[in-house]
């Protein structure tokens, strides 16, 4: 097959100054210009079982920057991992300048398990877990084979997200805006407005040692490659408007960053947010939110309740500062110390780049 393709090739562009680029491989995954390519990235078994992560290579037909998209980070968050596939039909690679890495499942234990935040295996959250280890259990092995086969090849990343499977949301974005590096920072920003969220998380706070990365976006602007987290998508479900706002992201984006033809779009009136508090819950029981998503509160105003197992109140949780519920737990099951929420505080403007 691919002896054919080599031969064929020169007669085909003979006389062409295109450039054309060789092809790319990734783990066990090779891909000619101009073609797409899906297997597996191996996560051996170490101190506990192995696993697979399924990746497409579109390598397109002519030289460019490498953008990896990444869904299923949270097996639950199941909105990305639909639109992916449908990221992966849609692109045409001979229309690609440059090439997208599709991390269509990044965690296959807690996606196939159905688990919410936690890895069935090892009890660890993969978003907690960058940049890896080798001889780590399974969590830490799948973040050391991403950050080593997709994240130090790419030039940019988004890290897709959604509500998890406990979880409804209103769409927004993390902006990692760390001071590091002036480009990164403002190129990851306007990659937020690129995809098209109109409410952005700034997110100061990140830890700076590239060697205790914790989180998939922040591995990559550790490393000098603008990236993104995404939110959208709801309670382990793959509602078909927010499957679809993930592909739309993903074209828009990749017409920004020239990849494909076409006028970019960037979002002009976004809503940043400077200060978000996580919410937890100080007692194990029954949840009752009060709350919807996108719902502006004052500061003290109830988001929810916490029962014992008969009726009786435990808790009750409020808002810590005025501000704009982003996302809230809506299912029942609560332990002590899980999230309920999260409250985020507007910004009056926009921030500079
Ligand atoms: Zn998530």
């Amino acid at each position: 097959m691919r002896a054919v393709r080599l031969t064929l090739i020169p007669i085909l562009v003979a006389g062409s100054v295109r450039a054309q680029q060789p092809s790319l491989t990734v783990g066990p995954v090779t891909a000619a210009a101009g073609e797409a390519r899906s297997g597996f990235l191996d996560v051996p078994a170490g101190v506990d079982s192995g696993t697979r992560i399924p990746i497409t290579v579109a390598r397109g037909s002519r030289p460019g920057p490498i953008l990896a998209l990444v869904a299923g980070t949270h097996g639950a968050e199941v909105a990305p991992i639909i639109a992916l596939q449908r990221v992966r039909a849609a692109l045409d690679p001979a229309a690609l300048r440059g090439t997208v890495l599709l991390v269509h499942v990044a965690n296959p234990p807690s996606f196939l398990r159905r688990t919410v935040y936690y890895s069935p295996v090892d009890g660890k959250n993969l978003n907690r877990m960058y940049p890896g280890k080798r001889d780590g259990t399974v969590s830490e092995r799948i973040a050391h084979v991403i950050t080593r086969e997709i994240i130090d090849r790419a030039d940019y990343l988004v890290d897709m997200h959604s509500g998890d499977g406990n979880e409804t949301l209103r769409p927004y974005a993390y902006w990692g805006k760390l001071g590091l590096d002036a480009r990164v920072d403002s190129l990851a920003r306007e990659m937020a407005l690129a995809w098209g969220n109109d409410y952005v998380v700034i997110d100061t706070a990140r830890p700076r040692d590239p060697r205790a990365s914790v989180y998939t976006q922040n591995t990559a602007q550790l490393r000098g490659k603008p990236a993104i987290t995404t939110e959208a998508g709801t309670l382990g479900v793959a509602a078909e408007e927010m499957v679809e706002r993930n592909v739309r992201g993903a074209f828009r984006l990749l017409r920004y960053l020239e990849m494909l033809a076409g006028d970019p779009e960037v979002v002009r009136h976004a809503v940043f947010f400077d200060r978000t508090e996580v919410l937890r819950s100080p007692a194990t029981g029954i949840w009752y939110p009060k709350v919807e998503p996108d719902r502006l509160v004052q500061a003290g105003a109830l988001i929810g309740v916490v029962t014992d197992f008969f009726g009786a109140t435990l808790a009750e949780v409020r808002a810590p500062f005025a501000g704009v519920v982003l996302y809230v737990v809506a299912t029942p099951a609560m332990s002590q110390g899980e999230p309920v929420g999260m409250v985020a505080r507007p910004l009056p403007l926009a921030p500079s780049p």
